[in-house]
């Protein structure tokens, strides 16, 4: 599949791995906004967080669950997804930011 992340998944494109289980990887985004950039995927490849159905629920409730871990010593910290072109979306396979260590505004852009 023609999709950056999956190939990320699959070790094709090398990434700076923080996190890796069966379901979930999380790796260093490559154009910081802060201090602290992670990003967390599910293995399963689902376009954006718009594409998540029901079935999900466990997946996505487990990302959320290691979120803390990985953001675990940031005293503060802040998690999105974009969902869509306009959104800021840039890559197809849904992916939440972790972002950290500067002080953030209330502007999501
Ligand atoms: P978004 O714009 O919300 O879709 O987020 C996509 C993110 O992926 C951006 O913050 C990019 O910097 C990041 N990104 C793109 N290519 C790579 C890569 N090869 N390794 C790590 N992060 C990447
Ligand atoms: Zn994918």
């Amino acid at each position: 599949m023609d999709c950056l992340f999956c190939r990320i998944i699959s070790g094709e494109i090398p990434s700076k791995k923080v996190y890796e289980d069966e379901l979930c990887l999380a790796f260093k985004d490559i154009n910081p906004v802060a201090p602290f950039h992670v990003l967390m995927i599910p293995k399963k490849h689902i376009a954006s967080a718009a594409e998540i159905v029901e079935e999900d629920a466990a997946l996505i409730g487990h990302i959320f669950a290691e979120i803390p871990k990985i953001a675990e010593g940031q005293s503060s910290f802040r998690v999105i997804t974009n969902s869509g072109k306009e959104a800021g979306q840039s890559v197809n396979h849904l992916h939440f930011h972790i972002i950290s260590g500067r002080r953030l505004s209330l502007e999501l852009g």
